[in-house]
């Protein structure tokens, strides 16, 4: 028969508890997964020896397991795929393009399983996640014999497993549902952020979570741009806008935290917001480094976390609590900042509270579940050992070993790693199917790398069709001639505008790609004023063709809205060539002989090159564009008082060829 009660024996005992008791040489009794007796061994052990399988400690620490209060576990998968890039770029040109193809119930089932073998490695016995099929991370971590507090995302934008936000509202409410009971996983609900969030799905997540009683886990003032949009589209910076969507009604794990200032931390204490500390993914994406030693000071539970994958680009606590500990004090430009004990701390018990946890977790306490791990401090890099001050040993941990120190792992009561050998998980079969995927990716990212197009379509939120233009364009001298005819009763004015036009154009090393235009349109008013700035993205086609003689058909016109910055684009497209072309446009849309054109009149400033006519169309199918382009000709010619007629062709392409220089 299989003895019930396991007893750890000649162990230093690191309890984390409110005193932090340690014990050496201490015992810690497990009875049906629960702690039963921690103390020193020759306290504990002679009420269990008899009864207990004994494990000798020698040489080990006996702690509680280590909590990771923030990651993506699915994303080991999509580790080391783009790197060294900013966070917009790496978010949204790979990232997510890269999940919306691949990512699927058996991807996040795959990337988990790879996560707890590394996670469990690595001393973590509890995380806390944010994800898309986040019940099919459910069954692998709780296969695994992992505990986390596991967050189904929302987004506003169509994500791998919702196609609205709705649907993913619907999703997290039956994961919440279907998960709540569970002796290891705690379900929750993970609107991604604000700025990936409405109003109405802040709203609606708090109460979801209010009415399950569940965290609510949200990234939270990550970047300073993020602030910077927040106050200039809602006039206050994070907090106060998600306390103003009632978000603090629930338990929130805010992540990140990064850009708050002293009201804020304030805000943050007062609804007893718990905040998730991520300083590789701080450092690495360049968002700054957050306030966490004001944080701790006014009383704000902070837990730490590694991030995903992609950002990290490990699960590896004992590295992470490290490098809080350094972050805060090179923040503070102080030494004395972050000790190790309270880094640790940090990593353990109050993360654990962190995350909604702590009554179950964190500590090693009497009634608490029995998630432990032993470090071995035999290793060269952990000797010598000095022992005159109680806090040599948290500074052992936290400066010198290394996850790889941890021989054993215990969750709840069953061991999930002895002797560095995993019991849950098959390694092997997990890093072959990791490989096959890592494959499947690079073949995707290779062939989206080649294509200007495919890449636009993989940021472009909303793609129109391909279109045709028929164009013609001349050089002229007197703008006024062209106002003066287009009075004429034969033109009929649907609306005309003027605008201040900005255009960078990213030329490829491969001409085939044509160019991409970014392009700036600053409405004017009469005064000459700004009234409004719309952005577009535009890939235009390498190939113009003449389909009369000075007419040109332009092809492969892909618009979409430009909704991230001009340097986002730069980075993300990585073009070879630019160009920048700056003119005043004053543009009507005119009725002519029953067709509609568009009449442009460019004052061109950069290059400074003059005036120029352009008359233009949108036709659908080859025939129309015939027919439209003899009555473009006829339409330039009638502008001009019939002076036009010769060279346009040549001159519209002496100005892209200007571009392409
Ligand atoms: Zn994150």
């Amino acid at each position: 028969m299989s003895k019930t009660t396991t007893l750890f024996t000649n162990a230093i005992v690191l309890t984390m508890d409110e005193d932090f008791h340690l014990f050496e040489p201490g015992a810690v009794a497990v009875q049906d997964g629960n702690i039963v007796a921690v103390g020193l061994e020759t306290e504990v052990k002679p009420r269990y020896a008899d009864e207990a399988e004994v494990v000798d400690c020698a040489g080990r620490v006996l702690m509680p397991g280590l909590v990771n209060v923030h990651t993506h576990v699915p994303m080991t998968l999509l580790r080391g795929l783009a790197d060294d890039l900013r966070l917009d770029v790496w978010l949204l040109g790979y990232m997510m393009p890269v999940e919306r193809e691949f990512v699927s119930p058996e991807f996040v089932k795959l990337g988990t399983d790879l996560a707890c073998a590394e996670m469990i490695r690595g001393g973590v016995t509890s995380f806390a996640d944010m994800y898309y099929f986040e019940d099919d991370i459910a069954e692998s971590t709780a296969k695994a014999g992992m505990r986390a507090v596991l967050g189904q995302s929302v987004l506003k934008f169509p994500s791998p497993d919702s196609p609205s936000f709705e649907d993913g509202l619907h999703r997290s409410e039956e994961f919440i549902q279907k998960w709540k009971d569970h002796s290891l996983i705690t379900p929750a609900i993970a609107p991604h952020a604000p700025y990936t969030c409405t109003d109405e799905i802040l709203q609606k997540s708090s109460e979801i979570a209010t009415r399950y009683d569940v965290p609510l886990h949200i990234h939270l003032a990550e970047t300073a741009s993020e602030v910077e949009d927040m106050r200039s589209a809602q006039d206050m910076p994070v907090i106060p806008y998600v306390k103003k969507q009632k978000l603090f009604n629930a338990r929130v794990i805010g992540a990140h935290c990064v850009h708050i200032d002293d009201g804020e931390i304030h805000t943050l204490m007062h609804h007893g917001v718990g905040v998730a500390h991520n300083p590789s993914s701080n450092m690495k994406l360049a968002s700054g480094a957050a306030p966490v030693a004001k944080m701790l000071d006014v009383g704000l539970n902070v837990g730490i976390g590694t991030d995903g994958t992609g950002s990290n680009n490990d699960l590896d606590m004992f590295e992470e609590i490290r490098l809080a500990s350094f972050l805060a004090k090179l923040d503070t430009m102080d030494p004395t900042t972050l000790p190790a004990r309270t880094a640790l701390l940090m990593g353990t018990r109050m993360g654990a509270s962190v995350i909604g946890v702590d009554d179950v977790t964190g500590s090693i306490e009497v009634g608490k579940a029995a998630d432990l791990i032993l470090v071995d401090l035999t290793r060269t890099h952990n000797m010598p050992r000095f022992s005159h001050n109680s806090d040599n040993i948290y500074s052992q941990l936290i400066y010198a070993s290394k996850s790889t120190d941890v021989s054993d792992v215990m969750i709840n009561g069953q061991f999930v790693m002895r002797n560095r050998e995993l019991l849950t998980l098959n390694e092997k079969q997990i890093f072959e199917d990791a490989q096959k995927v890592a494959l499947q990716i690079d073949d995707f990212l290779q062939d989206r790398e080649n294509s200007v197009l495919l890449k636009l379509i993989a940021v472009g939120d909303a793609m129109e069709e391909e279109s045709f233009e028929v164009q013609a364009k001349i050089s002229i001298d007197d703008p006024e001639v062209v106002l003066k005819a287009l009075e004429s009763d034969q033109y009929e004015i649907v609306y005309r505008r003027l605008y201040h036009e900005y255009d960078t154009y990213f030329g490829f090393a491969d001409k085939a790609d044509g160019f991409l235009r970014y392009r700036e349109d600053h409405f004017m008013d009469e005064q000459g004023g700004v009234e409004q700035v719309r952005s577009r993205l535009t890939l235009i086609g390498p190939e113009s063709e003449a389909v009369q003689d000075d007419v040109l058909l332009s092809r492969s016109r892909f618009l979409a809205p430009a909704t991230q910055s001009e340097r986002f684009y730069r980075e993300y497209f990585k073009p070879t060539s630019e160009t920048e072309v700056e003119k005043i446009r004053q543009r009507f849309l005119i009725r002519y002989h029953g067709a509609e054109f568009y009449v442009n009149i460019d004052e061109m400033i950069v290059p400074e090159m003059g005036f120029f006519l352009e008359a233009k169309s949108r036709t659908w199918s080859r025939r129309d564009a015939d027919a439209k382009s003899i009555m473009i000709v006829d339409l330039i010619n009638d502008l001009q008082g019939g002076k036009a007629g010769k060279s346009q062709k040549g001159d519209y392409i002496s100005l892209v060829q200007a571009f392409k220089k």
